[in-house]
């Protein structure tokens, strides 16, 4: 079966530039022999080589990433590790309490997964901070929301604190928010970082990671699987496909995922006068009231005092996407930043990138064997560091015949709905995308 579309996403992403080049792995140029073949060197893909190496330390893995390390959406996002709900396709952040509660079980579980590694690999702090979240409120609504889901949270017995204006003030030197919601229990990822010291940790520890090496075709062998790249193949009894969206392009659940580009914007660093004048807390995070708004980080590290905007969608059923397509979004990245730091009119964005990001309509994953020993740790939704990181661990299990109650739970998950026929789920798609946008307001 041959594999139709190589990942692309388009810019470079600031979490790898500021790093410098990171550890190399070779490419592959041989035939190899596994017991478990890996595809995709994302959270999935790595922490499922993790979970194998805890559950069957004498096995022979080999991952597969079609480029290097911490290139791909891994390495792109904004870095927020998040234990409570947060359902893309929801209209307000709250939800049924049953599911809310396995939900936030589920996330709980990966975000210890991905601390115990960090610990045991001795990842750098900067990779990982457990110092929690704010969703912020700029409009009447979004105050409303919050005040919700912060009732949501109570009959939940779940920590948060509600903060006026002053103390949105205080946090971020931006009087743009009417008020905010903190929540203690999101982790926040240098991505790329915590992306390459996993690597590193699995390939130290005997994991055999091959970059610059995309599956190109795949084949059923006896009863296992044989994966051709451009210059080499591996066959293996067990293969773990961990490439989210990316599973269209192997052929599965075709037509059933939703293929979403989003976008980043970062600051050069700040000077020390506009860090001066911007004042605030060091680092913060701030995800949007409204689904469709925008998430804004501070970080302040080796990299200096720098700021992050995330905002804007857009549909992409062919998991392309033109190189320019980040002008196009970046003048809106530009106006949230200016509104939100009318005193940093001065800090350019030194780096604009977009990544893919895989949804259903019915917010399940792609997950489970779909072929006899062909596993799937797909379709992350819209929490994908965490939702990522607990399907490659519980695929991992699922390979190693290890039972676990979070493991027949997603088992027990419904099939990715179909999308409507075209040209009827692109259209839909970017007129609720623009619509839902408009109506986001200023959370935009
Ligand atoms: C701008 C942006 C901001 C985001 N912010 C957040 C956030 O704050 N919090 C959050 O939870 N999520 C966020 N996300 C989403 C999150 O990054 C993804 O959901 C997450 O990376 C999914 O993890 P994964 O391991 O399943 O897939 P990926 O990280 O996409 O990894 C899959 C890997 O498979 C590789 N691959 C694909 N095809 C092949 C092939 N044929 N051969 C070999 N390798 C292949 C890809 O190169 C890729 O490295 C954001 C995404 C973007 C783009």
């Amino acid at each position: 079966m041959h594999v139709d579309r190589k990942p692309f996403d388009p810019g470079l992403a600031a979490w790898s530039e500021l790093l410098g080049a990171g550890p190399e792995y070779p490419e592959l140029t041989s035939n190899e022999v596994a017991d478990v073949l890996i595809i995709g060197a994302g959270f999935a893909g790595l922490s499922a080589a993790r979970r194998l190496q805890q559950l069957q330390p004498y096995s022979k893995i080999v991952l597969l990433e079609a480029r290097r390390v911490g290139e791909g959406p891994a390495g792109r996002n904004s870095g927020f590790m998040i234990d409570l709900p947060h359902n893309l396709s929801s209209k307000d952040y709250a939800g049924d309490a049953a599911n809310d509660l396995q939900q936030t079980r589920l996330n709980r579980e990966a975000i210890g997964f991905a601390k115990e590694v960090a610990t045991e690999f001795g990842m750098s702090k900067e990779a990982m901070i457990q110092s929690g979240k704010v969703n912020a409120a700029a409009t009447k609504k979004g105050v409303q929301h919050n005040q919700d889901y912060a009732r949501h949270l109570q009959s939940m017995n779940e920590k948060h604190e509600l903060l006026d204006a002053q103390s949105m003030q205080n946090i971020s030197g931006s009087s743009y928010y009417k008020s905010g919601l903190f929540t203690p229990g999101t982790v926040m990822l240098q991505p790329a970082l915590y992306v390459r010291e996993l690597a590193k940790g699995l390939s130290d520890k005997g994991v055999s990671i091959l970059e610059n090496s995309p599956a190109i075709s795949f084949e059923q062998t006896g009863g296992g699987w044989s994966v051709l790249t451009p210059k080499g193949r591996v066959a293996a009894e067990k293969c773990i496909l961990a490439v989210n969206g990316h599973l269209e392009s192997f052929g599965f659940f075709k037509r059933q995922l939703m293929h979403i580009y989003l976008y980043a914007s970062m600051t050069r660093a700040l000077s020390m006068e506009e860090s001066k004048m911007l004042g605030g807390e060091d680092r913060w995070a701030f995800t949007p009231a409204d689904p469709m708004g925008t998430t804004v980080r501070k970080i302040s590290n080796s990299s200096g005092n720098r700021i992050l905007v995330r905002n804007r969608f857009t549909w992409s059923p062919s998991r392309s996407i033109s190189e320019n397509k980040i002008n196009s979004v970046a003048p809106t990245h530009d106006r949230s930043f200016a509104a939100r730091f009318p005193q940093l009119a001065s800090a350019d964005m030194q780096y604009r990138w977009g990544g893919l990001l895989c949804l259903s309509m019915n917010t399940v994953p792609a997950f489970g064997e779909i072929e006899p020993n062909l596993f799937s740790a797909c379709c992350q939704n819209g929490l994908g560091t965490a939702m990522g990181t607990l399907s490659g661990k519980l695929a991992a299990e699922q390979v190693c015949g290890h039972a676990s109650k979070s493991l027949d739970i997603m088992l027990a998950n419904a099939e990715p709905k179909r999308l409507p026929p075209e040209p009827f789920s692109s259209v839909g798609a970017n007129v609720y995308m623009r619509w839902a946008e408009f109506k986001a307001g200023a959370e935009l």
